[in-house]
């Protein structure tokens, strides 16, 4: 089992303690090679959608690969399905996204979404706006600068990632770090305030890009105040600062609306998508941008001689024939009235769960929610570690960041899987602190 190096892992540990091999998936369950059967109520990485192992989406997989298994998309060619695909995602992007670029994973999209930010600016004459603004608690990515752009230490730390390419701000968390007394518009208009001084301070001449997660997920859930974005945003146009929005969790349904930028308001220059495109089913990630950046990039190109920038798998068509046939599901499902009816029965279970010892904040909106544990008003890491374990033991796994618990399930799920993942949550809650 030493043959593999596992991700956001500790090698020693994982030598005496390996992870669980999972074999098969049932809708929203998995089952490992002990016979142990869990419901993922993360959807794995926030991301399967339609479960471990939807069907339609297979046999989307195996009729293309029986036309077409593979095509690029360099130099005057293409697959027929995969402009498709861009043709059908604009249809369903938000207002003012009308071009999209394909990659494959996340943090490739993070990594051209900057790259294309970059090539905008020193495209129009501006190349010393250079520097992204990032947020701490962030996640963007595990590449080179979307590892620098994630304000976790532990993906910095003995790697050298290009932190000085970074300016860092204040993420929009109310529960953890508003002042005492301090309303979630103060707390929101702070940030803002804080966010302009930064700008002020480092120039905004230096500065490209403000990039953020609509909602952070992987740093805790953290669901921004009202009037948070719409700052932000002035703040932004003020400056000539591009905001990236990064849609890697949020995009398709995850918050209520087709993307996050829907529910919080956010008109961004550049967005990144990947993960519930394909229903985790393929690795395919894009970009999308509005007509100012996509006509700023061409005319770039075009002078240059090229778009020099691309992947040999970026828009795969297996992956593309996914995606197609994963937002005929969505749509099939009406997504945000579908998400509407499990986020409304999501939060209405979870609400009992606020009296219990140890529960500081429980937080929703569309179908994601964060259980954040503290002790004497300080994040208590060791309780949210403790529940989490035993919710896996009791069969529902939940993903630990820090003090809090995160649940962001398949869009399959029925009332009694949620019922279910919410009464272990309880359970092992009880356990934790008998
Ligand atoms: N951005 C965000 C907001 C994410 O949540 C993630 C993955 N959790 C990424 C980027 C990176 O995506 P990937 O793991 O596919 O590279």
């Amino acid at each position: 089992m030493n043959a593999h190096l596992y991700p956001f892992t500790d090698p020693i540990e994982a030598r005496a303690t390996p992870p669980k091999q999972m074999v098969s998936g049932d809708g929203a369950y998995v089952t490992d090679t002990l016979g142990n059967t869990y419901l993922d109520a993360v959807s794995g990485l926030w991301c399967a959608s339609l479960g471990f192992n939807p069907e339609r989406l297979q046999k989307a997989a195996t009729d293309q690969m029986g036309k077409l298994g593979y095509y690029h998309s360099f130099m005057g060619r293409t697959g027929e399905v995969t402009n498709h695909l861009a043709e059908r995602l604009v249809e369903k992007l938000p207002d003012g996204i009308d071009h999209v670029f394909f990659g494959t994973s996340g943090s490739e999209a993070v990594e051209n979404a900057i790259k294309f930010a970059r090539y905008f600016q020193i495209g129009r004459g501006k190349s010393t706006k250079a520097r992204i603004i990032a947020r701490d608690g962030a996640y963007h990515g595990s590449g080179s600068i979307s590892a620098a752009l994630t304000g976790m230490s532990y993906c910095h730390d003995g790697f050298d990632v290009p932190l000085s390419e970074v300016i860092r701000t204040g993420r929009a968390h109310h529960f953890a770090d508003a002042h005492q007394g301090e309303s979630e518009t103060d707390f929101a208009n702070r940030r803002v305030q804080e966010l302009e001084e930064l700008i002020i301070a480092q120039d905004p001449d230096t500065i490209c890009a403000f990039i953020g997660e609509p909602l952070m997920g992987s740093g805790g859930v953290f669901i921004p105040p009202e009037g948070y974005w719409q700052g932000v945003q002035q703040v932004l146009r003020k400056y000539d600062i591009l905001l990236i929005a990064d849609e890697i969790i949020t995009g398709f349904g995850r918050t209520g609306q087709w993307f996050g930028s829907q529910t919080f308001g956010i008109k961004p220059d550049l967005m990144t998508m990947a993960k519930q495109l394909t229903g985790a089913m393929f690795p395919l990630s894009a970009v999308g941008m509005s007509a100012q950046i996509y006509d700023g990039l061409s005319e770039h190109a075009h002078r240059l001689g090229t778009f020099g920038h691309g992947v040999t798998y970026g828009g795969h068509p297996v992956g593309a024939a996914i995606a197609l046939e994963t937002l005929k599901i969505y749509e099939e499902m009406d997504l945000p009235v579908h998400i509407a009816a499990l986020g409304a029965h999501l939060r209405k279970a979870l609400e009992p769960l606020q009296d219990m010892a140890g529960v500081g904040n429980i937080r929703s909106i569309g179908f994601v929610a964060g259980i954040e544990f503290t002790k004497n008003g300080a994040p208590d890491d060791a309780t949210a570690r403790a529940v989490g374990e035993e919710a896996e033991r009791r069969g529902v796994l939940f993903r630990i960041i820090n003090n809090t618990l995160a649940i962001s399930p398949p869009y399959i799920c029925t009332t009694h899987d949620i019922d279910k993942m919410v009464q272990v949550m309880r359970d092992s809650i009880a356990q934790t602190h008998s």
